[in-house]
């Protein structure tokens, strides 16, 4: 793991904000890594990793996509977009 912990009302933006609560609090986790930081899906795959600005130039459309991603775990193995949201497929 890279980077301390970071909590969702450390964001800014408060749309964002709102998207990472819900998922924190379904046991994602927050790491300060990248632009502002990295959210990591808990399932056992640890198939989706997330990065979030800290400014994004629409915060609204950042949080739906982040959401929208975030939902898409567990991702199956085979699944071609894996590779896009997640670590590396080997
Ligand atoms: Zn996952």
């Amino acid at each position: 793991m890279v980077g301390r912990d970071l909590k969702p009302s450390d964001h800014p933006k408060k749309d964002v904000r709102r998207v990472l609560e819900k998922w924190v609090g379904q046991g994602w986790m927050l790491r300060k890594e990248g632009h502002w930081g990295k959210l990591y899906c808990p399932c056992e795959a640890a198939c989706t990793t997330i990065p979030i600005s800290g400014s994004p130039q629409n915060e609204g459309a950042h949080a739906r996509r982040v959401d929208r991603l975030a939902s898409r775990c567990p991702l199956p193995p085979e699944a071609p977009n894996r590779s896009l949201t997640g670590r590396a497929r080997d």
